[in-house]
C-alpha cells in the first residue's frame, strides 16, 4: 500500500480513514469527531500544501522542529543511504553503529562545558524520562538513595510519557481523566513576568519589577527545596524558554540563580532544550550561549533531525557519568530503547547538523531573528495584542480583551483558535495555545517570508476583531 504519488490519493477517503482510525495526540474528541483533521500532503522550503493543493506558510515549523525547512534532498539521501546500508542493528551494550557513534561525538563537541556523554532516545519525552533515571542512578550510586523527588515549574512542558506528563506543569494538560504522579513531582511558579499578577499566589506579583519577580522565584525555589528536603530531591527541570507553556522568557539571571540554588543542594539541573536547541535561538544550544549556564544535562530532540526522523538525546556531564560508572559488579544502567541510537535517525541528525553548519543557519537566525521580533512587535498597534514575546525564531503573540488590565477574553471566545482559523484561510499556520498564537517557523525564512508571515497574522487578527465586534464580544 505504499503511496507512490499524491495523485493516487482521494482526499475525502484519507480524511475519513484518519477520522475513523488515527487517534491523534491531544485529541479533543467532540471537535475531532465533528471536523476531523486537515490533511497535509507535501511541503517545500517554508511552505506546506494540503491535499487540495492549497499552500500555507508554515509559521510553526511542523511543531517547533523543521528547522532547516522542508524538502532538503541531502537529508533524504542520507536517510536512504543509511537505510540501504544498514537499516538497524541493536544498540544494547555489545554492538553499535557508525552514525550513532559519529553523532554522539558531534553532539559532545557542540554541547557546552563537560557535557560529553550522550544517551539517545526516541524523542523528547523519552529523553526527559531518561534524564530522571540518570539522576536517580547518579545519586543512588553515590549512596544518596533518598534523592528521588523532582522539581518542575507550572506552565512547563516536558513530554507525555507517564512520568514526563506529570513533570509537565501546564494546567491545561491535567486532564481530570488521567492520573499524575504528584507524590514524586513538585511544581514552583511559572516565570511569566507579563502575568506576574496572576502566577504568584495572593496577587503578590502585582506591581513587582522584573528583578523583584526574579528574587521571588528564586526564594520560592529554595523554599520548596527546603520543604521537600534537599536529601529527597534528585533533579530540577527547566526549559531555557518555556515553549508550549506560552513562550515564556524568564527574567534576567533566573537560570543562573536557579542553577546555583540547585547545585548548592546537590540537585542536578536539566535544561530541556527540545525546542531551544539547533538554531531556534541562534545557537546549537541556548543554555550557555544565551543564558550563561552549563547545566548537568541537556535534553534535546525535534531540531536535532529537523523532524526528518524521530530522535531525542540526553547529553550529560563527564562528572555525572564518572559517578554513575564507578566500578561496581551490579552497575547495570537498565534503561534504554530498541531504537536508542537508531542508525537512520542518527544519519539524519548528522546530515542536519552538517547542513546547518554549511549554510550558517545560526548566523542567519542571529540576523533574521531580531527582524522577526521587530516585525511581530508592530502588531502591538492592534487593540487586542497585549504582548509580543519570545526570542529570535521562538515567538508568540498574546491576545487580550483589555491591554491596560491584561484582562483575558472569556474562554468561550477561544481567541487563539479563532485567529489561527482565519490565518489558515489566509494561507498561514500559527499555533493557537489558549489566548496565544505561537510562531516558530523554519529557520530558513527570508526577509520576504517574514514580511508575509507578519502581514498574514495581522490580517488574521483584524478579521477576528471584526467578528468579535459583530458578535458583541469586543467593543474596540
Ligand atoms: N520538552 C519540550 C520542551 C517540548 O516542547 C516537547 C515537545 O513539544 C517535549 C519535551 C516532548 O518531546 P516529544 O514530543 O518528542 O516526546
Amino acid at each position: 500500500l505504499a503511496i507512490a504519488s499524491l495523485d493516487q490519493v482521494d482526499p475525502k477517503d484519507i480524511w475519513q480513514k484518519d477520522k475513523d482510525h488515527f487517534v491523534h495526540p491531544w485529541t479533543h474528541f467532540d471537535s475531532f469527531k465533528k471536523d476531523g483533521s486537515l490533511v497535509m500532503g507535501r511541503a517545500e522550503g517554508a511552505y506546506v500544501y494540503d491535499l487540495s493543493g492549497k499552500r500555507y506558510l508554515d509559521g510553526i515549523g511542523g511543531l517547533w522542529c523543521v528547522n532547516i525547512g522542508y524538502g532538503r534532498r541531502e537529508i533524504a539521501e542520507a536517510i536512504s543511504a543509511q537505510a540501504l546500508r544498514m537499516a538497524f542493528y541493536n544498540p544494547f551494550v555489545d554492538t553499535t553503529n557508525v552514525p550513532a557513534a559519529e553523532l554522539a561525538a558531534k553532539l559532545a563537541s557542540l554541547a557546552p562545558g563537560d557535557l560529553n556523554k550522550v544517551f539517545f532516545t526516541c524523542g523528547g519525552s523519552t529523553a526527559n524520562d531518561t534524564a530522571v533515571r540518570i539522576a536517580h542512578y547518579y545519586h543512588a550510586k553515590r549512596g544518596k538513595k533518598s534523592k528521588k523527588q523532582i522539581i518542575s515549574r507550572i506552565d512547563a512542558y516536558h513530554g507525555s510519557t507517564y512520568l514526563t506528563g506529570s513533570i509537565t506543569g501546564r494546567p491545561a494538560d491535567r486532564s481530570p481523566y488521567l492520573h499524575f504522579v504528584d507524590d514524586l513531582v513538585h511544581h514552583v511558579s511559572s516565570p511569566n513576568f507579563y502575568r506576574a499578577h496572576e502566577v504568584l499566589p495572593n496577587g503578590v506579583g502585582k506591581g513587582m519589577t522584573e528583578e523583584q519577580f526574579c528574587d521571588y522565584l528564586i526564594e520560592e525555589l529554595e523554599a520548596k527545596i527546603l520543604e521537600v528536603g534537599p536529601d529527597n530531591i534528585a533533579v530540577f527541570f527547566a526549559e531555557p524558554v518555556m515553549g508550549a507553556g506560552g513562550v515564556i522568557v524568564p527574567p534576567k539571571g533566573y537560570h543562573k540563580r536557579s542553577l546555583e540554588v540547585c547545585h548548592r543542594h546537590d540537585i542536578l539541573y536539566v535544561s530541556d532544550e527540545v525546542v531551544t536547541a539547533f538554531g531556534r535561538l541562534g545557537h546549537f544550544f541556548a543554555s550557555e550561549a544565551v543564558f550563561g549556564i552549563v547545566p548537568d544535562m541537556i535534553v534535546t530532540a525535534k531540531g536535532l533531525t529537523s523532524g526528518y526522523q524521530p530522535l531525542g538525546a540526553v547529553i550529560f556531564s563527564d562528572r555525572v557519568y564518572e559517578a554513575m560508572s564507578a566500578e561496581d559488579p551490579d552497575g547495570w544502567f537498565t534503561n534504554g530503547y530498541t531504537y536508542s541510537g537508531h542508525p537512520v535517525a542518527c544519519a539524519a541528525g548528522l546530515a542536519n547538523i552538517a547542513l546547518m553548519e554549511r549554510e550558517d543557519l545560526n548566523g542567519h537566525v542571529q540576523k533574521m531573528g531580531p527582524y522577526l521580533e521587530q516585525q511581530l512587535n508592530t502588531l502591538l498597534e492592534l487593540p487586542i495584542v497585549g504582548n509580543v514575546r519570545g526570542h529570535k525564531f521562538m515567538m508568540c503573540v498574546e491576545n487580550v480583551m483589555d491591554k491596560t488590565t491584561r484582562e483575558h477574553f472569556p474562554d468561550a471566545v477561544n481567541i487563539g483558535k479563532r485567529i489561527s482559523d482565519h490565518c489558515e484561510k489566509l494561507g498561514l499556520i500559527v499555533r493557537p495555545l489558549g489566548a496565544l498564537n505561537v510562531i516558530s517557523p523554519p529557520l530558513t525564512l527570508s526577509k520576504e517570508e517574514v514580511d508575509e508571515l507578519v502581514s498574514l497574522l495581522r490580517q488574521g487578527i483584524e478579521a477576528t476583531m471584526a467578528d468579535l465586534k459583530a458578535e458583541g464580544h469586543y467593543k474596540g
